[in-house]
C-alpha cells in the first residue's frame, strides 16, 4: 500500500497544514520512513518531511551526503538557533523547477525523538542545519515560496502558475 505514496506537489492543500505530533512508534512509522527514504533518493533530494507524502504528522528525514550511513529520521522535532545566519539557494521537492536564496540561521541544535521514540540532541552547521529548518518549516506549513520577496516570488509566477494548472487537471472530477 506504501507503493502508491507519492511526492506531492504545491498547491495541494496537506502542504500548507500545521502536522501533529507523532505519539505511537510502531512498525507503520518505520515503514513509512522507509518509503519516504526511496522516494527521496529517488528524486535526488537531501531531505523530506511527511506532509510532503500526504502525511500531516511531525517527521521528517534527511541525507546531506548521499551515504547510507547518513540516513537520519527526526520524529517530532524541536530547533534552537545559533546567533549568526547566512544566506544559500534552496529548492523544495514540492515546488519543481524553483530555487531560492533563503535567509537561515547557521549552527542550529535539535532535539527530536528516533524510530523507537528515544530522544537524542544534534548540533551541526551549514548545510545540515539549513535541511532542518526547511523540512521543519514544512511541519509548520509554510513552503519557501511563503519566505520569499514579492520580486523573487513574482520571478517564479509562471512556474507556480504552471503548477496550479496541473494540480487542477490532476484533481478533476
Ligand atoms: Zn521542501
Amino acid at each position: 500500500m506504501l507503493d502508491t505514496l507519492r511526492i506531492i506537489f504545491y498547491p495541494d492543500p496537506r502542504l500548507k497544514q500545521m502536522s501533529s505530533p507523532v505519539q505511537v512508534f510502531d512498525q507503520s512509522l518505520r515503514e513509512l520512513t522507509a518509503r519516504m527514504f526511496e522516494l527521496m533518493r529517488e528524486h535526488r533530494g537531501v531531505g523530506l518531511a511527511a506532509p510532503q507524502v500526504g502525511k500531516n504528522i511531525r517527521m521528517f528525514i534527511m541525507n546531506a551526503t548521499g551515504k547510507p550511513e547518513d540516513d537520519k529520521v527526526y520524529i517530532n522535532p524541536v530547533l534552537t538557533p545559533g546567533d549568526d545566519s547566512a544566506e544559500g539557494d534552496e529548492g523544495c521537492l514540492s515546488l519543481p523547477g524553483i530555487t531560492a536564496q533563503m535567509l537561515r540561521a547557521h549552527q542550529m541544535t535539535i532535539s527530536a525523538q528516533d524510530l523507537d521514540g528515544k530522544p537524542f540532541q544534534q548540533t551541526e552547521a551549514g548545510l545540515p542545519a539549513r535541511v532542518w529548518q526547511h523540512e521543519m518549516d514544512h511541519l509548520n506549513g509554510t513552503l519557501i515560496i511563503d519566505r520569499m520577496g514579492p520580486a523573487a516570488k513574482m520571478a517564479c509566477r509562471r512556474i507556480l502558475r504552471e503548477l496550479e494548472e496541473k494540480y487542477e487537471k490532476r484533481n478533476k472530477p
